[in-house]
């Protein structure tokens, strides 16, 4: 059997030609006789593909110099409690609530101090981003929270909260790399790399230098404290070494393809061409509301359970696999990240038109 066009929200699809150099590569790397799973992580081989793993991702963000890149395990759930720990020093933060992965990140830090809920979508089952131009925010907040790309209900903030001079921390675990960002407006941006860059197991951090200090809660284990690893170059202990390599090779396609401008472009002609065929379907429709609507999760039901699990199945069987909606909401979702050619969108769009012919 061939490649299948994978629509998995996370872990999910990687870029062929990443997937073939890495196979390549697996038995010998770089005339070294072994794997780089195989490898000291402190070799100079090793050294090599971290720094230049960090290196490219700068050059793709354009990162400032007065921020860290961390390569850290764990995932974004980890980060849920990291994030307090390091931040919190007057113990008060305000969380946006825009889907369940903001929810858990704001439950977490409720174990810490005093987190508010100030905003939330909740009341129409995150199918929308809030208005944020004009939040409650607390006057001694350590840091406002979002999760920016809303990976289960397929919301994206287009633009970002006023957080009335506070640090602004954002999980962009699904929309990483996605679009050019401005990093300056961040005090931190921190991503599971398994939605949009590369395998599970590396979490990646781009922090401020200022916000990393030894004033952290107290209890906080040395592996979660953002100065241990940022002073050891995420070499503190054994990094997610064979997963960082992966993420370095994405950075190089990403480079390669034309940066984060071109994947914008790409990413907006797939969503359209899908979104397109949504607002004009008898039979299909988008859950999110348009404004709103990320480049890269795509919800969507038929508004019968049962004719979404025969859609499901089918689609399956013809090669369109992992596009069943999350447990928690149901019908469809298209994810259509980086690495999911064009091609899959427009195929699957014509098999969701016949799919629409058959089942009028
Ligand atoms: C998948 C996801 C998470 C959880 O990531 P883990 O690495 O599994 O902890 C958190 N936030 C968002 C936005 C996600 O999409």
């Amino acid at each position: 059997m061939g490649r299948v066009y994978n629509f998995s929200a996370g872990p999910a699809v990687l870029p062929e030609e990443v997937l073939r150099e890495a196979a390549d590569e697996m038995l010998d790397y770089n005339g070294t006789g072994m794997s780089v799973m195989e490898m000291s992580h402190r070799s100079k081989e090793y050294q090599e593909i971290i720094e230049t793993a960090e290196q490219d991702l700068r050059d793709l963000m354009n990162i400032p110099d007065n921020y860290k890149v961390l390569f850290l395990q764990g995932g974004a759930s980890q980060q849920f409690a990291a994030i307090p720990m390091n931040l919190m020093k007057n113990k008060v933060a305000d969380y946006i609530i825009t889907g369940q992965w903001a929810k858990k990140a704001y439950q977490e830090a409720c174990h810490y101090g005093k987190a508010n809920a100030i905003a939330s979508s909740a009341d129409k089952t995150f199918s929308y981003i809030p208005d944020c131009s004009d939040l409650p925010i607390s006057e001694d907040a350590d840091y406002v929270y979002i999760c920016e790309n809303n990976t289960i209900y397929g919301t994206k903030f287009k633009t970002l909260p006023n957080t009335k001079g506070k640090t602004l921390v954002a999980d962009v675990s699904s929309c990483f790399l996605s679009e050019p960002v401005d990093v300056t407006k961040y005090g931190v941006i921190y991503g599971g790399v398994q939605k949009n860059i590369g395998p599970a197991g590396v979490v990646i951090v781009i922090i401020r230098e200022d916000l990393i200090t030894d004033d952290v809660l107290p209890g906080t284990p040395t592996m979660l404290k953002y100065k241990t690893q940022a002073d050891a170059k995420s070499l503190y202990n054994t990094p997610p070494a064979y997963g960082i390599y992966i993420c370095g090779k994405v950075f190089k396609w990403l480079k390669k393809m034309g940066g984060l401008e071109v994947m914008k472009q790409r990413n907006e002609e797939k969503a359209t061409i899908l979104y397109d065929f949504l607002d004009q379907s008898e039979l299909f429709k988008g859950t999110v509301v348009k404004e709103d609507r990320s480049l890269m999760n795509v919800p969507f039901v038929t508004g019968n359970e049962d004719l979404d699990a025969k859609f499901v199945k089918e689609a399956k069987a013809a090669g369109f696999v992992n596009i069943k909606g999350h447990r928690t909401v149901g019908g469809m979702r298209a994810s259509i990240y980086n690495a999911m050619p064009k091609e899959g969108v427009v195929k699957l769009v014509e098999f969701m038109k016949k799919f629409e012919a058959d089942n009028k």
